[in-house]
């Protein structure tokens, strides 16, 4: 399975357009959704199968038992993340801030605090074809990472006769993007025209290299800063990332996406023909890493000619 991941900076860049339109030019057999945090990939590739949910457990928080605390206070003391707080009922742990350390379990003399796992999010599972795995974190759980690892086993499990499988990353270098470039072949960086494009572009980019995997670029909405798309294309130049191209700023394709449409379902947008082009090179490149040239023959006969 060819893993293509597609990462951008910050959210609203553009990046899960890109990625439902490469999943519906591809016929994708398997792809994920591992923004955890905020996904919406399910919005806009509409499935009438029903998903398997399953209830993601984080990592276990803290729970004082009432009748066993005495009030000391030695809990509140040593956590120091404040998660304990003497409250009207007594000692209290606020989930939102409790990273589950277990200090507080070791420091409490009457063993009233106790670790105890908590349903952090749930994650949902498409099996038939073409694989969907995707999940959503609780407002306040950390460990997005751990969960988007799981993301991808799903899918990888599930779709496992896939030959291209899309991964829609979440935005950031954080913990999740870390975990979902963990194994993927490929990487499209989706970018933007501003000072804050060019900086995350840099730093999604020293985080990627990391894992090693073909990294490639592309501008979305290039025409709203002439200036700086073209001082990204010569960072990139200058670096030797490979370029697949610009897509113009295109109002209708927004209003499309917003019905939940694909970009590439909008007849003669600018934007549409655009991310054709992108996906075109895109799959160049996903086809010539780490393939024997035989393989790559047969893979461009299946994904290149449309
Ligand atoms: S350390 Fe134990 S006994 Fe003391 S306040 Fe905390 S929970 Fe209660
Ligand atoms: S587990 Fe750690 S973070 Fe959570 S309440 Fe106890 S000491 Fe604080």
């Amino acid at each position: 399975m060819k893993q293509l991941l597609i990462l951008s900076g910050k959210g609203g860049t553009g990046k899960t357009t890109i990625a439902s339109s490469f999943i519906r030019l591809a016929q994708a057999e398997a792809y994920a959704d591992c923004d955890v945090d905020a996904p919406n990939l399910h919005l806009v590739t509409t499935r009438t199968d029903e998903g398997k949910r399953t209830d993601y457990h984080g990592l276990a928080k803290a729970v004082i038992d009432q009748g066993k605390c005495q009030q000391c206070g030695q809990c509140a003391e040593h956590c120091v993340f404040q998660a304990i707080q003497k409250k009207e009922k007594g000692y209290q742990v606020d989930n939102y801030l409790c990273e589950g350390c277990a200090v507080c379990t070791l420091v409490c003399l009457t063993e009233a605090v106790s670790m105890r796992e908590m349903v952090a999010g749930q994650m949902v599972l498409y099996e038939q074809k073409p694989v969907f795995s995707t999940a959503q974190l609780k407002m306040g759980h950390g460990n997005s990472g751990m969960l988007v690892t799981q993301v991808k086993k799903a899918m990888k499990k599930a779709g496992r006769e896939a030959e291209v499988a899309v991964i829609d990353g979440s935005p950031g270098t954080g913990c999740p993007v870390i975990a979902s470039l963990s194994g993927v072949d490929m990487v499209l960086i989706v970018t933007e025209p501003s000072l804050a494009g060019m900086s995350d572009l840099q730093r999604i980019i020293q985080t990627a290299e990391i894992f090693k995997p073909q990294i490639a670029v592309c501008i979305n909405r290039y025409d709203t800063g002439l200036e700086q798309t073209a001082e990204i294309e010569g960072f990139c130049e200058l670096y030797g990332l490979p370029m697949v191209g610009k897509i113009p700023f295109d109002a209708r394709a927004i209003a499309a996406v917003n019905q939940g449409k694909t970009l590439i379902e909008v007849e003669e947008s600018p934007a549409s023909q655009a991310i054709q082009e992108v996906y075109r090179k895109t799959m160049e490149l996903l086809l010539h890493a780490g393939k024997e040239p035989e393989q790559r023959e047969n893979f461009a006969e299946k994904w290149l000619l449309w």
